[in-house]
């Protein structure tokens, strides 16, 4: 079996047949040639269906994650979407994190619930909560897994062991470790999803969304879906996609090394409380975390004294942590979720400290992120 970078370059990407072009093609092209009625030439009919760059994106994310089928979305809510009108139908139940991603929340609370679908959230860390809100009409458990902003880890093979014994379907939803970090598939996860419009995609410039399962049938209810609802990603999404995912392992390593010396830098700090980061031995989920994670991540949270208005100030005073949502990208963001990513989840069981400040450590030279960290936390630069 060849390795992750090798995939990450080769899979489902050899030199065009027609011109040798060493990169895979924009096949910006909505129709295809038959040779008569039904004579497909590459088995391309009409880029809902396929599209050759969407091909090779959806190749090489399923080497990546050592899964048999990858299918990409026009944005991670769009595979939400789709795998959960495969999964579920009225009256059944799902599991979700009681810090699930708000997009996800949203889906399952404002939208699902409108067509017959129960769900309670549960802290999945906590198995024995999992096995105590399981129900005979459970069919999915949503995991993800570090959450969103608290950096939570559940232990993916405990979680799988539940799943198989209720007859329900594991899918973790592995945005913030990427497939460099984590392949919840090897764990027992019967479908992994990803926003690739985070570590994947990787440079802040696409949005998109991913599946990837090794059951055949699964996979084809998934295509069949897909191409009902049309939620498909265009041809030059894709190929962005797909080049950023040819850099994740190198990207991933330097963003692990940066995050760990920004928590080390935050733990000594006079202003903060409490740093969320796996990586840090404290952390309750340390433990799962190096058990099941390669290394820990580049996401950091971290709460600061003085409250929301203190937060506030920190995320104002920075000057090379961007002030914005999203995450995953080359670039550092910092972000207040309480008033921002998680405004829509106040006073529901997700609900955030308002002193919470969230990062994403970027890929820049580190000395230059701690000074600029340091400044905004010594309340040194007034916002
Ligand atoms: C961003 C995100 C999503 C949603 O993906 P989009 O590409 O924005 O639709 C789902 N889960 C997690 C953990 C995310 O960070």
């Amino acid at each position: 079996m060849r390795g992750f970078s090798t995939n990450a370059i080769h899979a489902g990407q050899e030199p065009d047949p027609s011109t040798g072009a060493v990169i895979v093609p924009i096949h910006a092209s909505s129709t295809f040639a038959q040779d008569g009625v039904g004579g497909l030439r590459a088995g391309y009919e009409y880029s809902r269906s396929a599209n050759p760059t969407r091909t090779a994106l959806q190749e090489c994310l399923a080497a990546l994650e050592g899964g048999r089928h990858g299918v990409a979305f026009g944005s991670g809510m769009g595979a939400s979407d789709v795998l959960l009108r495969v999964l579920l139908k009225p009256g059944d139940h799902i599991v979700i994190p009681h810090d699930a991603y708000g997009g996800t929340f949203r889906l399952v609370d404002k939208v699902l619930t409108g067509w017959g679908i129960e769900y309670t959230p549960v802290d999945l860390g906590d198995v024995d909560a999992l096995r105590a809100a399981v129900r005979p009409t459970t069919r999915v458990i949503w995991c993800e897994t570090p959450t969103n902003p608290l950096l939570g880890i559940a232990d993916i093979a405990a979680l799988a062991d539940v799943a198989r014994t209720a007859q329900a379907r594991l899918v973790v939803d592995n945005t913030f470790a990427s497939p460099y970090l984590q392949n919840p598939l090897a764990l027992g996860a019967d479908v992994v999803l990803h926003s690739t419009t985070k570590y994947v995609g990787g440079h802040s410039d696409v949005v998109g969304g991913a599946l990837v399962t090794s059951d055949d049938e699964l996979a084809d209810k998934i295509r069949f879906t897909q191409n009902s609802v049309g939620s498909v990603p265009g041809p030059f999404d894709a190929w962005l996609t797909l080049r950023g995912a040819k850099t994740l392992a190198v990207r991933m390593e330097r963003h692990s090394d940066n995050a760990e010396r920004i928590a080390e830098l935050l733990v000594g700090h006079r202003n903060v409380e409490k740093v969320y980061y796996p990586g840090l031995p404290e952390h309750t989920g340390h433990d799962v975390a190096a058990k099941q994670m390669r290394r820990f991540g580049g996401m950091v949270s971290f709460t600061v004294t003085g409250g929301s208005a203190a937060a506030l100030a920190v995320c104002a005073a920075t000057e090379l942590f961007t002030l914005a949502e999203s995450l995953g990208g080359v670039e550092s963001l910092i972000e207040h979720p309480a008033a921002m990513t998680h405004a829509s989840v106040a006073g529901s069981v997700l609900e955030v400290p308002d002193n919470l400040v969230r990062l994403s450590v970027g890929i820049e030279d580190v000395e230059d992120l701690a000074d600029d960290l340091r400044a905004a936390l010594d309340g040194l630069r007034s916002p």
